[in-house]
Protein backbone atom coordinates (compact mmCIF):
# COMPACT_ATOMS: atom_id res chain seq x y z
CA UNK A 1 0.00 0.00 0.00
CA UNK A 2 1.26 3.62 -0.69
CA UNK A 3 0.85 5.53 2.10
CA UNK A 4 2.58 8.70 3.85
CA UNK A 5 2.03 12.04 5.46
CA UNK A 6 3.38 15.17 4.06
CA UNK A 7 3.94 17.16 7.58
CA UNK A 8 4.82 20.87 8.53
CA UNK A 9 3.59 22.38 5.24
CA UNK A 10 1.08 24.61 4.11
CA UNK A 11 -1.76 23.64 1.45
CA UNK A 12 -4.34 26.02 -0.17
CA UNK A 13 -7.84 25.03 0.45
CA UNK A 14 -11.08 26.99 -0.82
CA UNK A 15 -8.79 30.75 -0.93
CA UNK A 16 -7.35 30.08 2.15
CA UNK A 17 -4.05 28.55 3.31
CA UNK A 18 -3.58 26.55 5.93
CA UNK A 19 -1.03 24.42 8.10
CA UNK A 20 -0.35 21.38 8.88
CA UNK A 21 -0.23 17.75 7.53
CA UNK A 22 -1.67 15.79 4.20
CA UNK A 23 -2.27 12.27 4.51
CA UNK A 24 -2.04 10.08 1.25
CA UNK A 25 -3.16 6.53 1.05
CA UNK A 26 -3.08 4.90 -2.54
CA UNK A 27 -4.35 7.64 -5.26
CA UNK A 28 -6.39 9.77 -2.21
CA UNK A 29 -6.14 12.01 0.28
CA UNK A 30 -7.32 10.44 3.19
CA UNK A 31 -6.90 13.51 6.19
CA UNK A 32 -5.87 16.80 6.48
CA UNK A 33 -4.22 17.50 9.85
CA UNK A 34 -4.58 21.00 11.60
CA UNK A 35 -0.26 21.77 12.49
CA UNK A 36 -1.26 21.01 16.22
CA UNK A 37 -3.45 17.72 15.69
CA UNK A 38 -1.94 14.09 16.79
CA UNK A 39 -0.90 12.54 13.50
CA UNK A 40 -1.25 8.33 13.16
CA UNK A 41 1.14 6.44 14.06
CA UNK A 42 3.35 3.89 11.88
CA UNK A 43 2.81 5.84 8.31
CA UNK A 44 6.03 7.13 6.59
CA UNK A 45 6.57 11.33 7.19
CA UNK A 46 7.81 13.53 4.84
CA UNK A 47 9.14 16.40 6.55
CA UNK A 48 7.84 19.70 4.18
CA UNK A 49 9.06 22.76 5.92
CA UNK A 50 9.09 25.39 4.36
CA UNK A 51 6.71 23.65 1.13
CA UNK A 52 3.38 24.91 -0.34
CA UNK A 53 0.73 22.85 -1.44
CA UNK A 54 -1.78 23.68 -4.09
CA UNK A 55 -4.00 21.63 -5.93
CA UNK A 56 -1.72 20.48 -9.23
CA UNK A 57 -2.32 22.69 -12.20
CA UNK A 58 -4.04 21.08 -15.40
CA UNK A 59 -2.86 22.64 -18.76
CA UNK A 60 -6.42 22.17 -20.41
CA UNK A 61 -4.58 22.79 -24.54
CA UNK A 62 -1.41 21.48 -25.94
CA UNK A 63 -0.52 19.79 -28.67
CA UNK A 64 2.46 17.44 -28.13
CA UNK A 65 3.09 16.87 -31.57
CA UNK A 66 4.45 20.74 -31.81
CA UNK A 67 7.68 20.10 -29.40
CA UNK A 68 9.95 18.90 -32.17
CA UNK A 69 8.96 22.35 -34.16
CA UNK A 70 9.61 24.63 -31.24
CA UNK A 71 11.77 27.69 -31.87
CA UNK A 72 10.42 27.22 -35.92
CA UNK A 73 8.15 29.43 -36.22
CA UNK A 74 9.31 33.44 -36.28
CA UNK A 75 7.37 36.21 -36.60
CA UNK A 76 3.94 34.09 -37.83
CA UNK A 77 0.13 33.97 -37.89
CA UNK A 78 -1.90 31.13 -37.11
CA UNK A 79 -2.72 30.40 -40.32
CA UNK A 80 1.26 30.51 -41.39
CA UNK A 81 1.32 27.56 -38.51
CA UNK A 82 -1.03 26.17 -40.08
CA UNK A 83 0.61 25.67 -42.99
CA UNK A 84 3.32 24.44 -42.15
CA UNK A 85 1.94 21.40 -40.46
CA UNK A 86 2.90 19.07 -43.22
CA UNK A 87 6.46 20.16 -42.81
CA UNK A 88 6.33 19.86 -39.05
CA UNK A 89 4.32 16.60 -38.76
CA UNK A 90 4.60 14.28 -41.60
CA UNK A 91 5.90 10.88 -41.80
CA UNK A 92 6.48 11.06 -37.81
CA UNK A 93 7.43 7.45 -36.36
CA UNK A 94 5.46 6.21 -33.36
CA UNK A 95 9.16 6.48 -31.21
CA UNK A 96 9.13 10.10 -32.37
CA UNK A 97 5.60 10.98 -31.02
CA UNK A 98 6.16 8.93 -27.58
CA UNK A 99 9.27 11.03 -27.53
CA UNK A 100 7.44 14.42 -28.05
CA UNK A 101 4.59 13.30 -25.49
CA UNK A 102 7.24 12.35 -22.56
CA UNK A 103 9.05 15.76 -22.81
CA UNK A 104 5.25 17.53 -23.10
CA UNK A 105 4.52 15.97 -19.80
CA UNK A 106 7.71 16.27 -17.98
CA UNK A 107 7.28 20.20 -19.14
CA UNK A 108 4.02 20.55 -17.96
CA UNK A 109 4.89 19.13 -14.70
CA UNK A 110 7.92 21.16 -14.41
CA UNK A 111 5.25 24.51 -14.97
CA UNK A 112 3.37 22.97 -12.14
CA UNK A 113 1.20 21.03 -13.75
CA UNK A 114 -0.32 17.43 -12.55
CA UNK A 115 -2.68 16.93 -15.50
CA UNK A 116 -2.88 18.06 -19.38
CA UNK A 117 -4.96 18.13 -22.19
CA UNK A 118 -2.80 16.93 -25.48
CA UNK A 119 -4.91 17.36 -28.94
CA UNK A 120 -2.17 16.06 -31.08
CA UNK A 121 -2.47 14.75 -34.71
CA UNK A 122 -0.95 11.63 -35.90
CA UNK A 123 -1.14 12.34 -39.31
CA UNK A 124 -2.86 10.30 -40.75
CA UNK A 125 -4.69 8.92 -37.90
CA UNK A 126 -3.01 5.93 -36.72
CA UNK A 127 -3.28 3.65 -33.95
CA UNK A 128 0.45 2.96 -33.50
CA UNK A 129 0.94 6.89 -32.63
CA UNK A 130 -2.07 7.16 -30.43
CA UNK A 131 -0.53 4.49 -28.51
CA UNK A 132 2.81 6.16 -28.58
CA UNK A 133 1.34 8.94 -26.68
CA UNK A 134 -1.25 7.23 -24.01
CA UNK A 135 2.02 5.02 -23.31
CA UNK A 136 4.10 8.28 -22.71
CA UNK A 137 1.60 9.73 -20.65
CA UNK A 138 1.19 6.26 -18.51
CA UNK A 139 5.43 6.30 -18.53
CA UNK A 140 5.80 9.84 -17.16
CA UNK A 141 3.03 9.23 -14.35
CA UNK A 142 0.77 12.56 -15.22
CA UNK A 143 -2.84 13.03 -16.07
CA UNK A 144 -4.03 12.87 -19.30
CA UNK A 145 -6.80 13.34 -21.62
CA UNK A 146 -5.32 12.30 -25.02
CA UNK A 147 -7.45 13.53 -27.88
CA UNK A 148 -5.97 12.95 -31.79
CA UNK A 149 -7.28 15.26 -33.84
CA UNK A 150 -8.43 15.05 -37.02
CA UNK A 151 -10.04 16.91 -40.10
CA UNK A 152 -11.08 15.91 -43.54
CA UNK A 153 -11.00 19.54 -45.29
CA UNK A 154 -8.50 21.26 -46.55
CA UNK A 155 -7.28 24.35 -44.48
CA UNK A 156 -6.45 26.32 -47.71
CA UNK A 157 -9.32 25.96 -49.60
CA UNK A 158 -11.42 27.97 -46.89
CA UNK A 159 -8.43 30.68 -46.45
CA UNK A 160 -10.62 33.64 -48.57
CA UNK A 161 -9.30 34.33 -51.66
CA UNK A 162 -6.09 32.25 -50.91
CA UNK A 163 -6.07 29.79 -54.02
CA UNK A 164 -6.75 32.63 -55.75
CA UNK A 165 -4.00 34.63 -55.32
CA UNK A 166 -1.28 32.09 -56.06
CA UNK A 167 0.88 31.94 -58.81
CA UNK A 168 0.11 28.97 -60.88
CA UNK A 169 3.11 27.36 -60.29
CA UNK A 170 2.80 27.20 -55.82
CA UNK A 171 -0.77 26.77 -56.89
CA UNK A 172 -0.15 23.72 -58.73
CA UNK A 173 2.17 22.45 -55.54
CA UNK A 174 -0.51 22.51 -53.32
CA UNK A 175 -3.55 21.40 -55.53
CA UNK A 176 -2.97 17.86 -54.28
CA UNK A 177 -4.23 19.44 -50.54
CA UNK A 178 -7.16 20.86 -51.30
CA UNK A 179 -8.79 17.94 -51.97
CA UNK A 180 -11.54 16.21 -49.34
CA UNK A 181 -9.63 13.80 -47.64
CA UNK A 182 -11.46 10.37 -45.33
CA UNK A 183 -11.28 10.12 -42.27
CA UNK A 184 -11.69 6.63 -40.38
CA UNK A 185 -13.21 7.32 -36.73
CA UNK A 186 -13.15 3.69 -36.26
CA UNK A 187 -9.51 4.28 -35.36
CA UNK A 188 -10.29 6.94 -32.48
CA UNK A 189 -13.15 4.97 -31.49
CA UNK A 190 -10.60 1.66 -30.98
CA UNK A 191 -8.24 3.72 -29.10
CA UNK A 192 -11.16 5.16 -26.90
CA UNK A 193 -11.74 1.39 -25.69
CA UNK A 194 -8.62 0.95 -24.75
CA UNK A 195 -7.18 4.26 -23.21
CA UNK A 196 -10.44 6.01 -21.65
CA UNK A 197 -10.24 5.52 -17.84
CA UNK A 198 -7.06 3.28 -18.02
CA UNK A 199 -4.10 3.18 -15.84
CA UNK A 200 -6.73 3.78 -13.02
CA UNK A 201 -8.51 6.22 -14.45
CA UNK A 202 -5.20 8.67 -15.16
CA UNK A 203 -5.78 8.33 -18.98
CA UNK A 204 -8.94 10.13 -20.34
CA UNK A 205 -10.16 10.15 -24.51
CA UNK A 206 -11.11 12.61 -26.60
CA UNK A 207 -12.29 12.99 -30.08
CA UNK A 208 -10.62 16.58 -31.53
CA UNK A 209 -11.89 17.91 -34.49
CA UNK A 210 -9.61 20.33 -34.62
CA UNK A 211 -10.68 23.06 -36.56
CA UNK A 212 -14.31 22.77 -37.16
CA UNK A 213 -14.68 24.56 -40.44
CA UNK A 214 -11.94 22.25 -41.92
CA UNK A 215 -14.57 19.39 -41.24
CA UNK A 216 -17.54 18.21 -43.24
CA UNK A 217 -20.88 18.15 -41.86
CA UNK A 218 -21.19 14.63 -42.32
CA UNK A 219 -17.86 14.58 -40.10
CA UNK A 220 -18.80 17.04 -36.82
CA UNK A 221 -22.20 14.99 -36.81
CA UNK A 222 -20.54 11.36 -36.99
CA UNK A 223 -17.86 13.21 -34.57
CA UNK A 224 -20.68 14.53 -31.94
CA UNK A 225 -22.36 10.63 -32.20
CA UNK A 226 -19.40 8.78 -31.64
CA UNK A 227 -18.74 10.68 -28.13
CA UNK A 228 -22.15 10.72 -27.31
CA UNK A 229 -22.03 7.02 -27.90
CA UNK A 230 -18.61 6.77 -26.16
CA UNK A 231 -19.53 9.16 -23.37
CA UNK A 232 -16.01 10.85 -23.88
CA UNK A 233 -15.69 14.48 -24.31
CA UNK A 234 -14.66 16.98 -27.23
CA UNK A 235 -12.03 18.94 -27.64
CA UNK A 236 -11.56 21.75 -29.99
CA UNK A 237 -10.08 25.21 -32.09
CA UNK A 238 -12.73 27.91 -32.00
CA UNK A 239 -12.65 31.51 -33.49
CA UNK A 240 -8.94 31.82 -32.88
CA UNK A 241 -8.18 33.99 -35.24
CA UNK A 242 -9.99 36.73 -37.00
CA UNK A 243 -9.14 34.94 -40.77
CA UNK A 244 -10.56 31.32 -38.64
CA UNK A 245 -13.85 33.23 -38.01
CA UNK A 246 -14.58 34.64 -41.09
CA UNK A 247 -13.60 31.32 -42.42
CA UNK A 248 -15.92 29.78 -40.52
CA UNK A 249 -19.12 31.74 -41.14
CA UNK A 250 -18.42 31.17 -44.58
CA UNK A 251 -18.45 27.62 -44.51
CA UNK A 252 -21.52 27.08 -42.30
CA UNK A 253 -23.09 30.34 -43.56
CA UNK A 254 -23.14 32.26 -40.78
CA UNK A 255 -23.99 31.25 -36.75
CA UNK A 256 -21.17 28.67 -37.01
CA UNK A 257 -21.12 28.39 -33.32
CA UNK A 258 -25.00 27.93 -33.19
CA UNK A 259 -24.29 25.07 -36.27
CA UNK A 260 -21.52 23.00 -34.01
CA UNK A 261 -23.89 23.05 -30.92
CA UNK A 262 -26.30 21.31 -33.12
CA UNK A 263 -23.76 18.99 -34.22
CA UNK A 264 -23.09 17.83 -30.86
CA UNK A 265 -19.51 19.55 -30.93
CA UNK A 266 -19.80 22.44 -27.95
CA UNK A 267 -22.08 20.50 -25.44
CA UNK A 268 -21.65 19.60 -21.91
CA UNK A 269 -18.29 19.17 -20.71
CA UNK A 270 -16.99 19.51 -24.57
CA UNK A 271 -13.85 22.18 -24.44
CA UNK A 272 -13.07 24.77 -27.27
CA UNK A 273 -9.93 26.72 -26.85
CA UNK A 274 -9.45 30.01 -27.49
CA UNK A 275 -12.72 31.81 -28.46
CA UNK A 276 -11.58 35.33 -28.84
CA UNK A 277 -13.62 36.39 -31.66
CA UNK A 278 -16.88 35.72 -30.66
CA UNK A 279 -19.96 37.93 -30.19
CA UNK A 280 -22.39 38.07 -26.74
CA UNK A 281 -25.11 35.89 -28.43
CA UNK A 282 -22.40 33.03 -28.93
CA UNK A 283 -21.26 33.54 -25.07
CA UNK A 284 -24.96 32.93 -24.23
CA UNK A 285 -25.23 30.25 -26.68
CA UNK A 286 -22.22 27.98 -25.42
CA UNK A 287 -22.62 28.93 -21.71
CA UNK A 288 -26.82 27.11 -22.02
CA UNK A 289 -24.98 24.59 -24.20
CA UNK A 290 -22.75 23.82 -20.78
CA UNK A 291 -19.27 23.79 -23.07
CA UNK A 292 -16.05 24.81 -21.52
CA UNK A 293 -13.63 27.56 -22.82
CA UNK A 294 -10.07 27.36 -22.86
CA UNK A 295 -8.50 30.66 -22.31
CA UNK A 296 -4.75 30.52 -23.95
CA UNK A 297 -3.61 33.82 -23.66
CA UNK A 298 0.00 33.88 -24.52
CA UNK A 299 -0.32 31.62 -27.63
CA UNK A 300 -2.88 34.17 -28.65
CA UNK A 301 -0.32 37.08 -27.76
CA UNK A 302 2.29 35.09 -29.81
CA UNK A 303 0.28 34.64 -32.78
CA UNK A 304 -1.32 37.86 -32.92
CA UNK A 305 -4.72 36.58 -32.92
CA UNK A 306 -6.28 38.91 -30.50
CA UNK A 307 -7.46 38.89 -26.75
CA UNK A 308 -10.22 36.55 -25.25
CA UNK A 309 -12.83 38.70 -23.78
CA UNK A 310 -13.03 36.80 -20.65
CA UNK A 311 -14.91 39.55 -18.24
CA UNK A 312 -17.51 38.59 -21.27
CA UNK A 313 -17.46 34.93 -20.74
CA UNK A 314 -17.67 35.81 -17.02
CA UNK A 315 -20.56 37.94 -17.18
CA UNK A 316 -22.05 35.82 -20.36
CA UNK A 317 -22.06 32.78 -17.77
CA UNK A 318 -19.37 30.19 -19.40
CA UNK A 319 -17.43 27.93 -17.81
CA UNK A 320 -13.60 28.53 -18.55
CA UNK A 321 -10.39 27.01 -17.48
CA UNK A 322 -6.53 27.87 -19.06
CA UNK A 323 -4.02 26.36 -21.32
CA UNK A 324 -0.91 27.50 -22.71
CA UNK A 325 -1.58 25.85 -25.87
CA UNK A 326 1.47 23.66 -28.18
CA UNK A 327 5.04 24.41 -27.84
CA UNK A 328 4.91 25.84 -30.87
CA UNK A 329 3.07 29.06 -30.29
CA UNK A 330 3.45 29.48 -26.32
CA UNK A 331 7.26 28.50 -27.06
CA UNK A 332 6.71 26.50 -23.43
CA UNK A 333 4.51 24.85 -21.14
CA UNK A 334 4.25 26.02 -18.31
CA UNK A 335 1.24 26.84 -16.59
CA UNK A 336 2.24 29.97 -14.04
CA UNK A 337 3.71 31.85 -17.37
CA UNK A 338 -0.13 31.09 -18.94
CA UNK A 339 -1.85 32.40 -15.72
CA UNK A 340 0.07 35.29 -14.90
CA UNK A 341 -0.41 36.35 -18.90
CA UNK A 342 -4.12 36.06 -18.38
CA UNK A 343 -3.87 38.01 -15.23
CA UNK A 344 -1.81 40.72 -17.20
CA UNK A 345 -4.26 40.84 -20.63
CA UNK A 346 -7.33 40.97 -18.54
CA UNK A 347 -6.26 44.57 -17.59
CA UNK A 348 -6.31 46.56 -21.51
CA UNK A 349 -10.12 46.47 -21.44
CA UNK A 350 -11.23 48.75 -19.04
CA UNK A 351 -10.17 51.25 -16.36
CA UNK A 352 -12.60 49.86 -14.03
CA UNK A 353 -10.02 47.66 -11.65
CA UNK A 354 -12.97 45.44 -10.42
CA UNK A 355 -13.02 44.07 -14.15
CA UNK A 356 -9.55 42.57 -14.61
CA UNK A 357 -9.02 39.11 -13.31
CA UNK A 358 -7.92 38.50 -9.54
CA UNK A 359 -5.12 36.36 -8.66
CA UNK A 360 -7.36 33.81 -6.40
CA UNK A 361 -9.23 33.57 -9.37
CA UNK A 362 -7.17 32.89 -12.00
CA UNK A 363 -5.72 30.49 -9.94
CA UNK A 364 -9.14 28.44 -9.17
CA UNK A 365 -9.59 28.26 -12.69
CA UNK A 366 -6.45 26.84 -13.45
CA UNK A 367 -7.33 23.75 -10.89
CA UNK A 368 -10.80 23.12 -10.60
CA UNK A 369 -11.84 24.90 -13.54
CA UNK A 370 -9.98 22.53 -15.62
CA UNK A 371 -11.02 19.35 -14.18
CA UNK A 372 -14.27 19.32 -16.03
CA UNK A 373 -12.31 19.35 -19.12
CA UNK A 374 -10.19 15.83 -18.50
CA UNK A 375 -13.54 13.94 -18.79
CA UNK A 376 -12.04 12.13 -15.43
CA UNK A 377 -14.31 9.73 -13.29
CA UNK A 378 -12.38 10.87 -10.41
CA UNK A 379 -12.84 13.47 -7.53
CA UNK A 380 -10.74 16.08 -8.52
CA UNK A 381 -11.76 18.81 -6.51
CA UNK A 382 -8.78 19.93 -4.56
CA UNK A 383 -7.05 19.26 -1.43
CA UNK A 384 -9.86 17.63 0.75
CA UNK A 385 -10.44 14.42 2.11
CA UNK A 386 -11.34 11.69 -0.46
CA UNK A 387 -10.33 13.51 -3.50
CA UNK A 388 -7.57 12.40 -5.50
CA UNK A 389 -3.77 13.15 -4.29
CA UNK A 390 -2.56 15.62 -7.18
CA UNK A 391 -1.00 18.36 -6.07
CA UNK A 392 2.14 20.75 -6.37
CA UNK A 393 4.38 21.47 -4.16
CA UNK A 394 6.52 24.67 -4.02
CA UNK A 395 9.54 25.65 -1.95
CA UNK A 396 8.30 29.27 -0.31
CA UNK A 397 12.47 29.88 0.25
CA UNK A 398 12.78 30.30 -2.85
CA UNK A 399 13.32 34.27 -4.03
CA UNK A 400 9.82 34.52 -6.04
CA UNK A 401 7.65 33.86 -3.06
CA UNK A 402 9.36 36.43 -0.79
CA UNK A 403 8.69 38.06 1.50
CA UNK A 404 5.31 35.65 1.23
CA UNK A 405 2.58 38.33 2.37
CA UNK A 406 0.37 37.32 -0.31
CA UNK A 407 1.20 33.70 -1.43
CA UNK A 408 -1.58 33.80 -3.78
CA UNK A 409 -0.60 37.30 -5.23
CA UNK A 410 2.83 35.82 -5.89
CA UNK A 411 2.38 32.36 -7.41
CA UNK A 412 0.67 34.11 -10.04
CA UNK A 413 2.60 37.15 -10.65
CA UNK A 414 6.07 36.44 -9.19
CA UNK A 415 6.60 32.54 -9.55
CA UNK A 416 8.11 31.22 -12.51
CA UNK A 417 7.97 27.64 -12.07
CA UNK A 418 11.39 27.69 -10.32
CA UNK A 419 10.33 27.08 -6.93
CA UNK A 420 8.34 24.11 -7.90
CA UNK A 421 10.15 21.19 -5.87
CA UNK A 422 7.69 18.18 -5.82
CA UNK A 423 4.56 17.13 -8.14
CA UNK A 424 2.13 14.35 -7.17
CA UNK A 425 -0.24 12.95 -9.59
CA UNK A 426 -2.56 10.18 -7.76
CA UNK A 427 -0.80 9.66 -4.95
CA UNK A 428 3.02 9.20 -6.47
CA UNK A 429 5.74 11.36 -6.53
CA UNK A 430 6.37 11.97 -10.34
CA UNK A 431 8.59 14.88 -9.18
CA UNK A 432 10.56 14.69 -6.19
CA UNK A 433 12.84 17.55 -4.71
CA UNK A 434 13.26 18.96 -8.21
CA UNK A 435 14.27 15.75 -9.95
CA UNK A 436 11.55 13.66 -12.32
CA UNK A 437 11.02 10.08 -10.68
CA UNK A 438 9.58 8.16 -13.15
CA UNK A 439 11.74 8.46 -16.54
CA UNK A 440 14.90 9.54 -17.58
CA UNK A 441 14.90 13.24 -18.16
CA UNK A 442 17.96 13.63 -19.86
CA UNK A 443 17.57 10.38 -22.13
CA UNK A 444 13.54 12.43 -23.09
CA UNK A 445 15.24 15.64 -23.79
CA UNK A 446 18.13 13.38 -26.22
CA UNK A 447 15.25 11.80 -28.09
CA UNK A 448 13.23 14.88 -28.56
CA UNK A 449 17.26 16.99 -30.10
CA UNK A 450 17.15 13.90 -32.46
CA UNK A 451 13.82 13.67 -33.38
CA UNK A 452 13.59 17.33 -34.34
CA UNK A 453 16.64 17.20 -36.54
CA UNK A 454 15.41 14.03 -37.92
CA UNK A 455 11.99 16.09 -38.88
CA UNK A 456 13.30 19.46 -40.50
CA UNK A 457 15.78 17.05 -42.58
CA UNK A 458 13.23 14.72 -43.78
CA UNK A 459 10.92 17.41 -44.96
CA UNK A 460 12.92 19.80 -46.32
CA UNK A 461 10.63 20.34 -49.13
CA UNK A 462 7.63 20.82 -47.16
CA UNK A 463 9.06 23.55 -45.10
CA UNK A 464 10.90 25.24 -48.25
CA UNK A 465 7.18 25.22 -49.42
CA UNK A 466 5.30 26.79 -46.66
CA UNK A 467 8.36 29.45 -46.70
CA UNK A 468 6.79 30.67 -50.17
CA UNK A 469 3.26 30.20 -49.01
CA UNK A 470 4.30 32.88 -46.18
CA UNK A 471 3.14 35.94 -47.61
CA UNK A 472 -0.41 34.66 -49.26
CA UNK A 473 -1.08 33.74 -45.91
CA UNK A 474 -0.09 37.20 -44.51
CA UNK A 475 -2.58 38.78 -47.41
CA UNK A 476 -4.98 36.35 -46.46
CA UNK A 477 -4.86 38.14 -43.06
CA UNK A 478 -4.64 41.71 -44.21
CA UNK A 479 -7.98 41.02 -46.35
CA UNK A 480 -10.10 39.25 -43.61
CA UNK A 481 -9.48 42.24 -41.16
CA UNK A 482 -11.29 44.48 -43.38
CA UNK A 483 -14.40 41.53 -43.47
CA UNK A 484 -16.91 42.01 -40.73
CA UNK A 485 -16.13 38.95 -38.06
CA UNK A 486 -19.84 38.67 -36.01
CA UNK A 487 -22.49 36.88 -37.61
CA UNK A 488 -25.20 38.89 -38.65
CA UNK A 489 -27.59 37.41 -35.84
CA UNK A 490 -24.76 38.60 -33.26
CA UNK A 491 -24.12 41.86 -34.66
CA UNK A 492 -24.52 43.76 -31.55
CA UNK A 493 -23.02 47.23 -30.60
CA UNK A 494 -19.30 46.50 -29.44
CA UNK A 495 -19.16 46.12 -25.91
CA UNK A 496 -17.92 49.18 -23.46
CA UNK A 497 -16.47 50.83 -26.33
CA UNK A 498 -16.09 53.68 -25.08
CA UNK A 499 -14.31 52.54 -21.65
CA UNK A 500 -11.32 50.79 -23.72
CA UNK A 501 -7.89 51.86 -22.57
CA UNK A 502 -6.36 50.59 -26.10
CA UNK A 503 -8.18 52.36 -28.81
CA UNK A 504 -9.22 49.55 -30.82
ZN1 LIG B 1 -4.24 24.77 -30.15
Amino acid sequence: MNEFLLTRLRYYVDGRILEGSIHVRDSSIVALYPVDAALPADVQRLDCSGKLAIPGLVNAHTHSHNILARGTLGASSLEVLIGNIDAANKDRTPEEAYAAAALNAIECVRGGSTALVDMFTTYPLSREHIDAVAEAYVDVGVRALIAPHFTDLSSQAHLPGFVESLPPDLRARIERDLAATEVDLRIPAEASQKWNHACEGRITFGLAPTVPHQCSDQLLEDTGRLAAELGIPIHTHLAESRTETVSSQTRFSGAFVARLIDFGILGEGDSAAHAIWLGRRDLGRLAEAGSVLVHCPSSNLRLGAGVARVNEWERAGVAWTLGSDGAVSSDNLNMLETIKCAGLSSRIWSHDTSTWLKAEQLLERAFAGSTRTLGSSHDLSGIRPGAQADFTLFDTRSTYLAPGLDLVAQLVYSETGASVSDVIVAGKFVLEEGRITTIDEESAIEQVKLAGQAMIARNAEAWALAEQLRPYYNAVNTRTAQMPWRPADDAEPDWSESDLILPF
